[in-house]
């Protein structure tokens, strides 16, 4: 069995005083040894939750209320919270979208690396920690690591802030690195730089990543494997380059269709008309459905199963059911 990480069922609820409503319904996926699965959707869909689930981090008052997470053949959800700690760094990395958040900003980027490397890899001593983190600053491109470790992250670019927040996620030699839109905040020249490192660290680490993106073009770039989430559920997965080339969820295909010109960011997504909305855990029906091109009478009523398509493909749409009376 080649499955770092396999989830299923997973169901994440937010209980607030409007009710309760379900970030993420009954979510399976799995990463892989070795490979990059990309995880997409708008905001809203359930990804970061789904990724933050992994880590032990669901925000309050969000609560995982079925599933389960398997890691290397231990459930998660069973595991005492000091144990889940143990897993995070050392097995399982994390960077997120917020590299200079992550830094603290009063000291050298050499005191936060020591810190990390403490937690992480506690065989080695003062001038072993020095060194690691030297060669950690070395293998993510910093030509003069002794100048960065001086730094504060101030005296930092962004992307600087983020390929150090890659080099203490990779402190403990995780297998799997989890990154929530590492390269949102960050400007074109330095997403691409970003990107070709993780790509690197994949095929020279044999590092699993499982990453998280709103931007499909990004994720077409790097990802071996998609998933796509709506409304906090899978609508489709599977290798990325058949999912992409013939894409069989209406919400794929819309996806895919607003993928920007790069001289026009600012028309992404703006081609589906309206925005998720937040679902109630017992909502009946397909959840693109209000904002479906192709919705008919089903759509409202019958929540379309995940169905294996062709290719390992697997899709969640009424018009892919052969016994459903099509428009
Ligand atoms: Fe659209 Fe219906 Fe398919 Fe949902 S099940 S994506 S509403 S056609
Ligand atoms: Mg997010």
């Amino acid at each position: 069995d080649d499955r770092l990480l396999d989830i299923s069922g997973l169901t994440v609820d937010f209980r607030t005083r409007r009710g309760i409503s379900r970030a993420v319904n009954d979510v399976a996926l799995s990463v892989r040894r070795g490979e990059i699965l990309g995880l997409v959707g708008e905001s809203g869909s359930g990804k970061s939750i789904t990724a933050l689930s992994v880590l032990g981090l669901v925000p309050a008052p969000g609560r995982i209320v079925a599933g389960q997470i398997v890691f290397d053949r231990r459930n998660l959800l069973q595991l005492p919270e000091a144990e889940i700690a143990k897993l995070r760094g050392r097995r399982i990395g994390y960077i997120s979208q917020s590299p200079r958040a992550a830094l603290n900003p009063s000291f050298r980027i050499r005191e936060q690396m020591d810190v990390t490397l403490r937690a992480c890899a506690p065989e080695l001593d003062a001038a072993g920690r020095a060194d690691k983190a030297r060669s950690l600053l070395e293998q993510l491109g910093f030509a003069d690591p002794e100048r960065v470790a001086a730094a504060f992250p101030h005296q930092l670019s962004g992307g600087m802030c983020q390929r150090i927040c890659i080099a203490m996620a990779l402190a403990g030699s995780p297998d799997l690195l989890i990154a929530d839109e590492p390269t949102t905040a960050l400007d074109v020249a330095v997403q691409a730089q970003i990107l070709a490192l993780l790509h690197e660290l994949n095929r020279k680490l044999g590092l699993a990543i499982l990453i998280v993106s709103h931007d499909l073009a990004l994720i077409r770039a790097i990802a071996h494997r998609i998933v796509v989430l709506y409304g906090g559920e899978v609508q489709e997965t599977g290798d990325v380059g058949t999912v992409l080339a013939a894409p069989r969820h209406p919400y794929t295909g819309a996806l895919l269709q607003s993928v920007p010109d790069p001289d026009h960011p600012s028309a992404r997504l703006a081609f589906i008309p309206g925005f998720p909305e937040p679902v109630p855990p017992d909502a009946d029906g397909c959840r693109f459905a209000p904002r479906c091109g192709f919705a008919f009478a089903p759509c409202l009523s019958q929540r379309p199963i995940l169905r294996l398509v062709e290719d390992g493909v697997r899709a969640r749409c009424h018009l892919l059911d052969p016994g459903m009376a099509t428009p």
